[in-house]
């Protein structure tokens, strides 16, 4: 059977320009690259890790002594959390109610003071309702918002909200975890004080990602111990990962016109969703979304069932938010919207990359088919 993978925002598979970098480095031939030495290897693994440090600050609009390497978005998330919660235990930190859990939870973990902005009925954060949370007696030290979400693919407008929060004295992290690569991403235009991203989301491997810092002059420390990352984060660099991150920095970044053009796959994909099933919903068809993804809803079905079913027909798809353990809980984004616990059950995500064709869609739209008129039978 082919095996279709449709699951690029849970990870993309590795680019072949990445690999074509990294594939040398991981060569045993080619020695061991400490960069922190100060021998030959090490010194040619510094060279490949600044290299990658300029590819990431290109990416992303930062000088490039603002990148820190880290171990992907979920370290950074919680790097810059629990910062704020251990630095301004009296004040309190806001946070979108479409978070990720490596930011809801990092706060939660550490017993910091937690308000939820609310989103509205398509996902985009009530500017409305924040204006009125930043303006109360409460000192608010940080405000953190996602640039696109994970499931729905919506696209905050991160401008409007780091400015609220810098009107009223508050620092802005954005999770851009899943817009960099997707859409343009520029710290100082967007006024992000603090943004994480992930290899893994853009064609890197997995397991590596970055935390850049805007001109805040706040540097969020997690790891403590040798001086590696000018102190900022201590370990031992991934040098073979930390080079694919920066090939695959390069590669989004020359590509971002051209990926625009997975709109008319996924735009095909609902259009044939719509003709077989007229009653499915899709999330946020009409505001900014990202054009890799797609989610939408079957009231009264179970995704669960659904991804099982789709996996049968070797096409590799996700409820949005599968948990570690592997199970499926209702997504949490749908929940926040406001919908119907049977609809935020009988969820599904299809999110495109690289290597989409259009008989991917195909494949999808002739299994979509079948399992649809079996749970209508
Ligand atoms: N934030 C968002 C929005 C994500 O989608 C993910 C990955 N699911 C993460 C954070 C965590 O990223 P990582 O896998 O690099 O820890």
């Amino acid at each position: 059977m082919t095996h279709i993978y449709l699951d690029y925002n849970a990870s993309a598979p590795l680019h072949p320009d990445v690999w074509r970098v990294m594939e040398p480095i991981l060569n045993p031939e080619c020695g061991a690259h400490n960069a922190s030495s100060v021998h030959y290897y090490g010194r040619a693994g510094r060279k490949i890790i600044e290299d990658a440090r300029c590819h990431v600050s290109d990416l992303v609009g930062a000088d490039v002594n603002q990148v820190i390497f880290n171990s992907g978005a979920t370290e950074g998330n919680n790097t810059v959390l629990r910062h704020f919660t251990e630095k301004y235990p009296d004040e309190s930190i806001l946070i979108s109610a479409v978070e990720h859990p490596s930011v809801s939870e990092a706060i939660s973990a550490n017993g910091g003071c937690v308000r939820v902005v609310p989103v509205d009925g398509d996902g985009l954060i009530r500017l409305d309702v924040l204006a009125d949370m930043l303006s109360t007696q409460e000192k608010v030290s940080l405000l953190s918002c996602m640039y696109v979400n994970n499931e729905t693919g919506v696209v905050q407008d991160i401008h409007a909200l780091s400015a609220l929060a810098h009107k009223y004295g508050a620092l802005f992290h954005c999770d851009a975890t899943q817009g960099v690569g997707r859409i343009p991403v520029d710290m100082r235009a967007d006024g992000i004080d603090f943004l994480t991203l992930s290899s893994h989301k853009i064609g890197g491997p997995q397991g590596g990602g970055a935390l850049v810092l805007g001109l805040c002059g706040q540097t969020p420390q997690l790891l403590i111990g040798g001086g590696q990352e000018k102190s900022a984060r201590a370990g031992t660099e991934n040098v073979a990962g930390i080079a694919g991150f920066g090939a695959a920095a390069q590669v989004v970044r020359d590509g971002l016109d051209t990926y625009q053009d997975l709109a008319i796959l996924r735009d095909k994909l609902e259009e044939g969703l719509k003709v077989i099933s007229p009653d499915v919903i899709i999330h946020s068809e009409n505001v900014s979304r990202v054009v890799n993804t797609s989610f939408f809803s079957l009231n009264g079905a179970n995704s669960q069932s659904m991804l099982m079913a789709f996996d049968l027909e070797g096409i590799a798809l996700s409820n949005g938010s599968a948990c570690s353990s592997g199970t499926v809980k209702p997504s949490v984004t749908l929940k926040a919207m406001g919908k119907s616990a049977e609809i935020a059950s009988s969820a599904l995500r299809v999110s495109l990359g690289w290597a989409t064709k259009e008989g991917d869609i195909d494949a999808f739209l002739s299994a979509w088919k079948k399992i649809y008129s079996r749970i209508n039978t």
